[in-house]
This record gives C-alpha cells, structure tokens and sequence, in this order.
C-alpha cells in the first residue's frame, strides 16, 4: 500500500534518507519513537549553553560566562523527558555534564566570542526547494566584517575525515540557500565548528554549489516519492547500524518492517485516545467521567 510522504524536509532528514531508506522511513514515516542517547541530549545541552551566551553582550561572553550558561540550561534540560529518559547514574551524570564542560571549553580555542556580530540564533528558515518544503534551524547567524552573512553549524561529535568533508558540508550549504530564498542574500561563508577536535571546516557558497544543493534536494524527494508510491525503503547496513534504534524491525538483522509499521501505529493510536481523553477532561469533566 501506497505511504505518506512526509510534508517538510530538513537537512537532518535528507542525511538519513541517504544514509539509509529505511531507517528514515522508521523515524519520519512511521514516526517510531527513537530513545535518546547521552551523546546526543549532550549535544541538545551544548547547544542550549552557547545558544545562551550569544544573548549576552559582546564583552560579557566570557568562559566564566558560558559556564553558567551552561549550568542554567541543565537546569532546564533536567527536568526534560529527553534527559531523564537515559536514567542516568549520579556518577554517569557526572560525566556527562564534565564531557559539556569540556566542549563548552573547547568551544573558546576557535573563537573569541567577543568578536563575533550575531544577528541570530536557533534561527528557524524554510523555503520552496527542489519541488517540496524544506526547513532548518540555523544554530548562529552573524555578519563578518564587512557585513555579509555567515552561517555557523555547532557540532558536538568528532570532525569527518577528509573523504566525508564536503557530505557534512552539504548541510549547511542548505542552511546557505535557505538564506538564499529568505532574506535574498547568499550568506558570504558557511562554518561547521566541530566543537570536540576542536576544528572549523568551511566554505564559500556559490551559485554552484546553491544549485547543487537544489538539484540534491530535488532527486532525494524523488526518491522519497518513489519509494512512499511503492511502499519500497530499503535496508543500507553501514556502521550506523550499530546505534539504529530500529534494528529490531530491520530484515538485515532479521526484524520484519511490518512489525514496526504496527507498533507505530498502536503508538499513534495510544497517543490520539490520550489527546483524547485529556481534551475531554479539560471541556467536560463528567464526559471524561
Ligand atoms: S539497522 Fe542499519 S540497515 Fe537496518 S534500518 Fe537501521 S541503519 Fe538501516
């Protein structure tokens, strides 16, 4: 049977449909729910920590600063289901609030944070791109010194050797033509700070590699289309297998997609009765009785 395609993409989304069909089509067809994992809400805090040292004044954004950023974020994130989900041990939550301390330092050996002009963060863009919607949330935008834009993408995992380079490239050169199409300007440099090295990797955009990046977009939503007509996402084994929270369901380890496309459902539909049933309670009490 014919699936749904997905309304939006986002430059996350084209990555997994690339890296394998059918674990994208797990995590944004089906919308099988994915357990969070210590590196990743680590990279959700990081974010959350610089997101709120850029709100302070230039000469504010100290590393004193940004330790306390990072303290009132996990103020936050600990009461948050993605945080309490991994069921931390204290001397586990220890370490993973040290590894955030630790980037958050790093962070400061590649730039100095009081020099940088944001004109926003966690900036959300989306466009009209190859035949569908795509959306994006820019984690900085600034303006260099001569006032053009640049685009900065934190990353809180390791730098991809040279041979993945440009592939990581890609996903900002979204972010890159997202402003293209939203404000009429091609940003002037597009900056992916691997936090971890610590190491910038970055680029120039052109109207090359714009169109490159629409041409990209337009064959995976193609491929999309096609295989949601044919009900057809095929398993691509790779060593991402190993942390795939779908692997259960995966044929290439002997699941059944089907078993997955019904836990999703019963998942949905548990969901749907609970809306329900809290709708219910909030406009009529005795209904819900
Ligand atoms: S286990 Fe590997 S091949 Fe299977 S869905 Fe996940 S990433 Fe794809």
């Amino acid at each position: 049977m014919p699936l749904e395609p997905p309304r939006t993409l986002s430059p996350s989304k084209v990555a997994a449909f690339t890296d394998c069909a059918l674990a994208f089509r797990f995590a944004t067809i089906d919308r099988l729910p994915e357990p969070p994992s210590p590196w990743t809400t680590k990279g959700t805090l990081v974010h959350a920590a610089l997101e709120r040292l850029f709100l302070l004044e230039p000469a504010e954004r100290t590393i004193a600063a940004a330790l306390t950023c990072l303290d009132a974020a996990f103020t936050v994130l600990r009461d948050d289901p993605e945080f309490l989900d991994l069921h931390l041990a204290s001397h586990d939550e220890a370490a993973f609030l040290d590894d955030a301390e630790q980037l958050v330092r790093k962070y400061f050996l590649l730039e100095d944070p009081t020099t940088i002009r944001p004109i926003g963060v966690e900036v959300m863009l989306d466009a009209e791109v190859g035949g569908v919607r795509v959306r994006g949330i820019i984690d900085r935008l600034e303006l260099d010194e001569n006032g053009e834009l640049v685009v900065v993408d934190y990353k809180t995992g390791r730098a991809p050797s040279e041979k993945y380079e440009n592939g990581r490239l890609d996903g900002v050169q979204f972010y890159s033509l997202l402003c293209e199409r939203n404000f009429g300007r091609r940003p002037a440099r597009v900056k992916l700070l691997y936090l971890a090295d610590p190491l910038e990797i970055s680029t120039t955009p052109s109207e090359q590699s714009s169109r490159a990046i629409e041409r990209k977009v337009g064959a995976i939503w193609s491929a999309v289309e096609r295989a949601c007509a044919r009900d057809d996402f095929r398993p691509k084994p790779s060593k991402l297998c190993e942390y795939c929270a779908f692997r259960v369901y995966c044929p290439a380890f002997g699941g059944d997609i089907a078993e997955g496309a019904r836990v999703a459902e019963s998942i949905r539909s548990a969901a749907t009765l609970e809306h329900l049933v809290d709708a219910a309670d909030r406009t009529s009490p005795a209904l819900a009785d």
